[in-house]
């Protein structure tokens, strides 16, 4: 009896594994013909200044447009990264979003422009060239630029990570630390590191308002940023309670849907039309 029970559940997780990589592959094939047919889009979300809520940076974050709706990068940035798309839809993204910037710029918007950098990314030492060139190609200099990246990145292989990075950033490519405090990056690690921003992880700003702790991990990551010293950006504030904290806490920069959600770069432009004096 045992033994046909598990010689059936071992039918059954082959049966759901053979489910989930043919959904994968699936999704692998689609996702290849969109970024031929210019399915991606890039939505951009404000990273304000805590002191005057203005606009400083965008946030480059990818939709793909897929048969009527508008899918989020955690429906296949994971599956570009088992393939070899995600190098091709980095590259996009990365075109995509300094091509918008210099429109931003053209339409007087005083703004820089942050990209997301997959951890695979990190591994191909191509990203310095394929940057400067887009930067030249642009008419825009490194420190227009940002660049997020995860612990992930650089706990997988630091030296190379390393040796990549500090080239961005002899470029003044700006090095951003996205989703801080819920990876494993020790102190000392992140010092090697030319990172020049960190980005708090949104779960600790969340825990403002509605846990007893009331915000005191994210008052012990500012302490610990000063000391590095960094700024820091706190992200997913939602609430005014949560903005009034973290300016408490000297977070010079903020993000998040109380201050605005990402959207197409049309609505920014509206936005500039709307409030240039
Ligand atoms: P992330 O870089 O940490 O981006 C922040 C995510 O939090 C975004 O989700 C954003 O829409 C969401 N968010 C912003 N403010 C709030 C808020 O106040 N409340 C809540 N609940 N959420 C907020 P999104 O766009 O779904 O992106 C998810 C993740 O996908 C990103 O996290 C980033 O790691 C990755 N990603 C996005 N675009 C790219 C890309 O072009 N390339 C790569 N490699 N990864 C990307
Ligand atoms: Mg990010
Ligand atoms: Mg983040
Ligand atoms: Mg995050």
């Amino acid at each position: 009896h045992a033994k046909s029970q598990g010689a059936s559940r071992i039918a059954f997780f082959d049966e759901s594994l053979r489910a989930a990589s043919t959904a994968a592959i699936e999704t692998a094939t689609a996702l290849r013909g969109a970024v031929r047919r210019g399915e991606l889009e890039v939505h951009y979300q404000p990273i304000v200044m805590t002191s005057t809520r203005k606009t400083v940076v965008y946030e480059a974050l990818v939709r793909w447009r897929h048969g009527g709706r508008l899918r989020g990068p955690g429906d296949f940035i994971g599956i570009a990264e088992s393939t070899d798309l995600i190098g091709e839809i980095g590259e996009e993204v990365l075109r995509t979003a300094l091509t918008d910037l210099a429109v931003l710029r053209a339409e007087g918007q005083d703004v820089t422009m942050s990209v997301n950098i997959s951890p695979v990314q990190l591994r191909n030492d191509s990203l310095p060239g394929i940057v400067g060139k887009l930067l030249e190609e642009l008419g825009l200099k490194g420190s227009d630029l940002a660049l997020e990246v995860t612990e992930t990145a650089l706990i997988d292989d630091v030296y190379a990570a390393k040796a990549i990075l500090d080239r961005l950033a002899a470029m003044d490519v700006l090095i951003v630390l996205d989703d801080f405090g819920v990876g494993y990056s020790s102190l000392s690690r992140l010092r090697e590191l030319p990172i020049g921003l960190l980005k708090i992880d949104r779960s600790f700003i969340a825990e403002i308002g509605t846990t007893n702790s009331g915000g005191s991990l994210v008052s012990a990551i500012a302490a610990m940023a000063r000391a590095l010293p960094v700024s820091i950006v706190a992200e997913g504030v939602e609430t005014e309670q949560q903005a009034r904290a973290i300016e408490a806490l000297h977070c010079r920069f903020a993000q998040g849907y109380l201050y605005g959600r990402p959207a197409p770069l049309q609505h920014w432009l509206k936005q500039s039309a709307t409030t240039a004096s």
